[in-house]
């Protein structure tokens, strides 16, 4: 290109942006996104939809990118490892005004050996802004399987997790039974909707199906992680609905387990044997779904006996079964039945 007809265009192109005042060339003027993941500054006070920024990853924290959702959508990634949880979420508001926010959970040390007051004992539940109005109907991807080669036994589990959830299974002598409701539908060739994109996995965008697989999750952080969740919600005229919400188990840093009170193999008296800690698929299930219906993970190290609470004890099924707190904030969000 020769340096008139260059300065030609230039000069175009810049008459063209002052001389045009429809609302879509000046929006494209204001927002002039950079390539990559956008700095949550990128968009501030600007309307994702004139900026044409909708499923662009956006900085939530600490390097986590989630990607920038329509006028009333949301999204929530739950992370959980074996020394607790991270949480972060992007929310753009009806009128396009995107926020992200990050949460971490770090139990105290050796909480392993902490009995902590009885799970009966606390009251603590927080709530998400959604929750569902219809059931969380969910397959598992073809496949799925942890532990033993059986997809029959993942199934099973993650079946038994939501009932533990939606039927609030607990030890308290409460009624736990609420109007959330799920079921395990079947299989599916899907695959659930984390997607890899500059240099990280993080939550597609929704697609209105609720799928449970497995995977290599990145670590990223001190350690991998050992199940994550992504749940999408949508608000209309005020009212916030969750749509999808999938969730992915780590078969490929971790052991699992489906019988952690007789598995031979499960050995809890050897805590610096990596290869000996195994984890519940169950009860790592029920507090990841736990975060589907709308809880948020406890943080006070009192709580540490609650479902929510993100310190998973090796080889114990204890979060099978819901705490005081986590049935009562079950009952909040769905009324007790
Ligand atoms: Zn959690």
């Amino acid at each position: 290109m020769n340096s008139t007809r260059a300065l030609t265009m230039l000069t175009a192109f810049t008459l063209g942006v002052g001389s045009v005042p429809s609302p879509a060339t000046a929006a494209t003027g204001q927002c002039r996104l950079p390539a990559g993941v956008l700095q949550s500054t990128a968009l501030e006070a600007k309307s994702v939809a004139e900026c044409g920024a909708v499923g662009r990853l956006m900085d939530a924290g600490d390097g986590v990118a989630l990607p920038v959702q329509e006028p009333g959508g949301s999204v929530t990634m739950d992370l959980l490892f074996p020394d607790g949880a991270r949480t972060y979420s992007l929310t753009t508001d009806e009128q396009g005004r995107v926020s992200t926010t990050k949460r971490p959970t770090m139990p105290p040390e050796h909480f392993q050996d902490l009995p902590g007051p009885g799970a009966c004992e606390r009251d603590s539940y927080q709530l998400r802004p959604y929750k569902w109005d219809k059931p969380w109907l969910f397959r598992t991807t073809k496949g799925t399987a942890l532990a033993t080669h059986r997809q029959s036994d993942f199934d099973a589990a993650a079946r038994r997790a939501t009932a533990n959830m939606t039927q609030g299974r607990n030890t308290c002598g409460m009624s736990g039974r609420t109007h959330a409701r799920g079921a395990f539908i079947g299989h599916t060739a899907k695959q659930g909707n984390f997607v890899y994109a500059d240099g990280q996995t993080t939550c597609g965008e929704s697609d209105g199906h609720n799928v449970i697989d497995t995977g290599d999750l990145p670590g990223g952080f001190l350690e991998a992680t050992l199940a994550w969740t992504c749940t999408w919600a949508e608000t209309r005229h005020g009212v916030t609905r969750a749509v999808s919400a999938d969730i992915r188990m780590n078969n490929a840093d971790y052991n699992w387990t489906y019988r952690p009170g007789d598995d031979p193999a499960c050995d809890p008296a050897f805590p610096p044997d990596p290869q000996r800690w195994r984890y519940d698929v169950e009860s790592v299930l029920t507090h990841e779904i736990g975060h589907v219906y709308g809880l948020v993970n406890l943080s006070a190290p009192e709580d540490l006996n609650q479902t929510m609470y993100p310190g998973i004890r090796r080889c114990s099924g204890h979060m099978r079964t819901l705490g005081r707190g986590d049935v009562l904030g079950m009952r909040a969000l769905y009324g007790p039945r």
